[in-house]
């Protein structure tokens, strides 16, 4: 019998608490889900973070990214993991169509989640490792092609499920209160950048 005992030194490190027995990345940083690794080419033309949403009565808790101008022309294009991780849900739901939510374990140990919605195609499958830049969709238009192709896209600092939205019952929340799942995330990406150089 072989017993293979890990290090914590590379980067890969057996799973502490909340993790589950597997392997669990730690991010190198963070890039941006569509276009260049800075998002070079794309841009957030729909729903910024935090902005009044009247279609969907809401504090709208990501980002809307389009390739400005090209209509219906981003519809089938990339989307990538932001940074290593693993795949918690990939699925299908009426509000929000093809839906995929990574999570990603931070160098301090603490863990942010990457949501990416409206997706043409899903590559990766529930419980899957992901690493940062790999594609993991594709663009698209969200259930019965109910918006003109974006990428909708939002980091949370909680645990919620895959199709969270902040409203109850109708009911928006406080802008306060989505501010404590939803994290703005292209500020986010910004200060954890992965560099290439140290
Ligand atoms: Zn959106």
């Amino acid at each position: 019998m072989i017993v293979l005992l890990l290090s914590g030194c590379g980067p890969m490190e057996s799973s502490g608490p909340g993790g589950k027995g597997s392997l669990f990345p730690i991010v190198d940083g963070f890039d941006f889900p569509v276009g260049g690794p800075d998002g070079q080419g794309w841009d957030i033309t729909g729903y910024g973070f935090l902005e009044w949403s009247s279609v969907s009565n809401s504090w709208h808790p990501g980002e809307d990214w389009n390739i400005p101008l090209a209509g219906n022309g981003d519809l089938g294009e990339p989307v990538y993991a932001i940074a290593h991780g693993e795949v918690v849900f990939s699925g299908w739901n009426t509000a929000l169509g093809n839906v995929i939510l990574v999570k990603h374990r931070l160098p301090d140990d603490t863990y942010v989640w990457s949501q990416y919605a409206h997706l043409d195609r899903r590559d990766v499958r529930t419980g899957e490792l992901v690493q940062r830049r790999q594609q993991i969709g594709t663009v698209g238009r969200g259930p019965n092609n109910r918006f003109a192709a974006h990428l909708h896209f939002e980091i949370r600092s909680a645990d919620l499920p895959a199709n969270a939205w902040p409203r109850t019952n109708g009911t928006a929340w406080e802008k306060e209160r989505v501010a404590q799942y939803w994290l703005n995330p292209s500020e986010f990406i910004w200060q954890n950048r992965y560099h290439t150089k140290q």
